[in-house]
C-alpha cells in the first residue's frame, strides 16, 4: 500500500472547523506561526530513532521512519505539532555492521534534555517523545524525561511501541516465542506500510536468538528475567550473516496497517487526555 503524505490544508481552512497550523512539523513554520499554535495549546511530539542496521531487507532509517509515522499521523489526526525528529539513537552492538550511527548514551539523553528545555522556554508545557528504537533508548530517555520534569515543570511522556503496541502485537504476531527482537515481524510489517518501497522481503532471514532461561530478549514472552548486554562481537557471531534476531517472515503490509493505526488512535487518545492536564512551567536557565 503506498502511503499517502499527511499534510494539512491551510490555517484555518480544516473541513471540520478546527483551526490547524499550515503544517503538523514545527520547522515548515515560521515563529509566528509556531506562536500562532502556542495561543491554542502547548503540547509537541517529538520523534527519536536511529540510524542502524535491520538486517538485509530494512533500510538503516527504520526506527526513525517508524517513530516518525506515527508522530506525524497522529499529530494530522489530533491537530499537533511534530519537532524535528532525532535520527540517531544508543546503537552500541550494531556498530558490528556498516551503516550503523550511535551516540553515546550520555549524550543522546543531553540532547533530549536540551531540546525538551528550547521547546519548553518557547512554552510547550506538554512533550510527547515518540521513540521508534524502542527498549535500546529507553534508559537515556528516562534520563532526560526525569530531569527535563524536574528542571523545567514541563510534562514529558514516552510511547514507545514495544509497550503501546503490546496488545496488537501479541494478537498479531505469527513467530514462535523469541521472534520478536530486531528487523522482526512487527518493524518489517510496520515498514511495509509506511515504506514499502524500502522493504526487500526477498533478502529477509529468521534467525531466532538461542533460547536461555532468564535471557529472553522478546518482550512478548511471559517470565522472569535478567538482563545482560551483548558486545559488538559478540552481537556480530549471533547475528551473522543477516543482522536480524528474531523472524521477519510472519510479516505482512496488512499487519503493518492494523498496528499503525492502532497505535496511532491511541496517540490521538493520549494526547486528548493529556491536554486535559494544565502544565505550569517553571522558570528555569534555557541550555546555553
Ligand atoms: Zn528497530
Amino acid at each position: 500500500m503506498e502511503r499517502t503524505e499527511a499534510r494539512p490544508g491551510p490555517a484555518g481552512a480544516a473541513g471540520d472547523g478546527r483551526w490547524r497550523p499550515p503544517s503538523v512539523w514545527l520547522q515548515e513554520l515560521s515563529w509566528d506561526q509556531v506562536r500562532d499554535y502556542l495561543d491554542r495549546d502547548d503540547l509537541i511530539l517529538l520523534p527519536v530513532g536511529s540510524t542502524e542496521q535491520h538486517g538485509q531487507h530494512l533500510p538503516t532509517g527504520t526506527d526513525s521512519m517508524t517513530a516518525i509515522g506515527l508522530a506525524q499521523d497522529a499529530a494530522q489526526a489530533a491537530v499537533a505539532l511534530v519537532a524535528p525528529p532525532l535520527w540517531y539513537g544508543w546503537s552500541p552492538h550494531h556498530l558490528a555492521y556498516p551503516g550503523t550511527i550511535t551516540l553515546v548514551p550520555e549524550h543522546l539523553a543531553a540532547i533530549v534534555v536540551d531540546v525538551g528545555k528550547s521547546l519548553a522556554y518557547s512554552g510547550f508545557g506538554h512533550l510527547v517523545i515518540v521513540n521508534g528504537h524502542r527498549e535500546a533508548n529507553l534508559a537515556p530517555l528516562k534520563i532526560a524525561q526525569t530531569r527535563l520534569v524536574n528542571e523545567t515543570g514541563q510534562s514529558v511522556v514516552i510511547v514507545d511501541p514495544y509497550y503501546f503496541g503490546a496488545t496488537t502485537a501479541i494478537a498479531q504476531r505469527g513467530s514462535a516465542p523469541g521472534g520478536i527482537g530486531h528487523a522482526d515481524e512487527l518493524e518489517t510489517g510496520h515498514m511495509m506500510h509506511l515504506h514499502p518501497q524500502l522493504v526487500r522481503m526477498e533478502r529477509a532471514v529468521r534467525n531466532m536468538p538461542p533460547q536461555a532461561r532468564w535471557f529472553v530478549g522478546d518482550p512478548y514472552v511471559p517470565g522472569d528475567r535478567a538482563f545482560g548486554a551483548a558486545s559488538i562481537e559478540d552481537f556480530r557471531s549471533r547475528t551473522t550473516p543477516s543482522g536480524v534476531s528474531g523472524d521477519p517472515l510472519p510479516a505482512s503490509a496488512e499487519k503493518g496497517s492494523a498496528y499503525h493505526r492502532r497505535m496511532v488512535d491511541d496517540l490521538v487518545g493520549l494526547i486528548q487526555q493529556l491536554r486535559e492536564v494544565k502544565v505550569r512551567l517553571k522558570s528555569f536557565a534555557p541550555p546555553i
